[in-house]
Parts: C-alpha cells; structure tokens; sequence
C-alpha cells in the first residue's frame, strides 16, 4: 500500500528525544523522508536514524545544529536542501524551559529561550516558504503549548515565545493562504517528556513543594483530565495537519491539553 507521504520530506526541530522524535517517527512511518534535528548521545541518535529509516525504507538525515544561532539554523536548512531539494513539511518543534520568578529570571536563559522557541521558527520558515511556493503544497506545524494561549508564573520566557510563536503563525498562514500551505500551532498541555521532568527540581524550590505537589498541585492541577498528554497523541494530531483533509484548517491552534484552556 502507498504511504501518505511518500517523496515528501519533513524537517522536524528538537527531534531526538520527545514529542519532537514521535513525529519524526510518524512522518517515517507514512514513508517521508525526515530530516532530525536536536542534542543528545550520537550513538543513540544513530541508532534512532536507523530505525527510523526502517520503518519505510525512507531516507533520515541527522542535522545536529544549535537553533540558537542564525548560521547553524541556514547550515541545516542547507543541508536539508542539499540532501532532499527542500522541505515539504516543516515542523519547529524546539524548545526549552526554565523556570524562575522574573526579577530573578537569567538573561542569559531569557535570550535563548527566545531565540530556540520563537526566533529560529523565523528563520526556518523564511528559509523553507520559496520551496513550498514552488511546489504549491506545503506544511508549516508549530508545537507551540498551552502557554501560546495562557500564562503561569514564573514562566516568563516561555510563555512570551509561545505566545509570540502563535502570532507568527497566524500571520504566516495569512501570507500563504493561497499557495497550498497551511500553517497551525500544536498547542500541548502536559505530555510527559524530558522537558518536563527536568523543569520539577526548579518549580520545587520556586514554589517550596514536594515532587508530588509539583506533579499533582502545579502540573496536572489545571489539566481537568488529570492525564499527562502523550507524544503519540500529540503526533498523531500534526499527520492529520498534514493530509489533504486539513487543507483548509490554517492559522489555527489546535490544543491538546486535557481541557487546560477550556476553564
Ligand atoms: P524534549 O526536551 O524532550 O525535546 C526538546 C528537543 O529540543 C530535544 O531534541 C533537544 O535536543 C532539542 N534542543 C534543545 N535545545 C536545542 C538547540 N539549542 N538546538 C536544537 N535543538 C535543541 O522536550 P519536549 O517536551 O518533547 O518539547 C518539544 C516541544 O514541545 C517544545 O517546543 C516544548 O516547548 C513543547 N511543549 C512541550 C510540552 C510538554 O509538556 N512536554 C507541552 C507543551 C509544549
């Protein structure tokens, strides 16, 4: 049987380990060649090329850039283009958390959170859109979180990215509307990922709790489900933004959070 994305390629940001790997391994799977991207141990990320390419005989190529920095983001773009012609389906998916009250807030983490979770989406996206052009199909997904719709505190670098991820996109899908492009945010509550995990010693001691009140009382508290979301969910919800059927559903946000931004 044909796979849906056979002959498309999708560049995935941040996709070594997390929601960003699911849908790489989504894409993979529905015969796209991918392009992956992110941080991490580089046998165990050959091991994940691997496997990904067996799971359609598709190509996977590893791109190891630090999305801080404008030239890294330009060199894997290159690289993409180089190996693939370009990227048909775009996914900026990056990201990092620090937690912190904002007298107290690092500048340092500020400037790159900025820069990974709301900057380097520019950069990707101006450097994917004259391909898409040309090729008059394209799709540009954002994980961009339930903090692009809502605040928590001691959040402030994340939830001003997210929520400047949000108007990027809404703006981008305005611009290309008549192209066959699409761009929508994903917008998750909490999945259990890495990220995650580790921003729980600093909300700790931010808030003076337990890692139990942390798990029950801040994260899960406003997600009425009271389920953590899983990767596979949120991916499954980005192949969907992907097929023919989502053609018309752009500049949208699509939350996925356990009723979070329904309260
Ligand atoms: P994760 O920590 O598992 O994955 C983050 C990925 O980004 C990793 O592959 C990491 O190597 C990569 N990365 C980090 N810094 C980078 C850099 N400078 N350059 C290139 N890659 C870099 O986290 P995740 O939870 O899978 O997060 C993925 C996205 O989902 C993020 O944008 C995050 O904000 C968003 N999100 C997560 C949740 C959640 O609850 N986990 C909820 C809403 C939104």
């Amino acid at each position: 049987m044909s796979k849906a994305f056979a002959g498309k390629t999708a560049l995935i940001t941040g996709s070594t380990s997390g929601i960003g790997l699911a849908y790489a391994k989504a894409l993979a799977g529905e015969g796209a060649n991918v392009v992956i991207n992110g941080f991490g141990d580089k046998d165990a990320i050959e091991q994940e090329r691997l496997g990904l390419e067996a799971l359609s005989g598709a190509k996977a190529l590893y791109s190891g850039h630090d999305l801080t920095k404008q030239d890294q983001i330009e060199a894997m773009m290159a690289e993409a283009a180089t190996a693939f012609g370009g990227v048909d389906i775009l996914i900026n998916n990056a990201g990092m958390q620090h937690v912190a009250p904002v007298e107290d807030f690092p500048v340092d983490k500020w400037n790159l959170i900025i820069a990974l979770n709301l900057t380097s989406a520019f950069h990707t996206t101006r450097l994917a859109v004259p391909y898409m052009k040309g090729k008059k199909w394209g799709r540009i997904i954002q994980t961009a979180s339930a903090h692009s719709l809502t605040a928590s505190p001691f959040k402030s670098a994340y939830v001003t990215a997210k929520h400047g991820l949000a108007g990027f996109t809404k703006t981008v899908a305005l611009e290309v509307a008549t192209f066959g492009i699409t761009a929508n945010c994903i917008s998750p509550g909490y999945v259990w990922t890495p990220l995650v995990e580790n921003q729980i010693p600093d909300t700790m001691k931010a808030r003076g709790m337990t890692r139990e009140q942390v798990m029950n009382d801040v994260l899960l508290a406003g997600q009425p489900t009271k389920q953590f979301v899983t990767v596979e969910q949120v991916a499954a919800m980005a192949m969907f933004l992907c097929s023919d059927a989502a053609a018309n559903i752009t500049g949208a946000n699509m939350s996925i959070d356990g009723g979070w931004t329904a309260q």
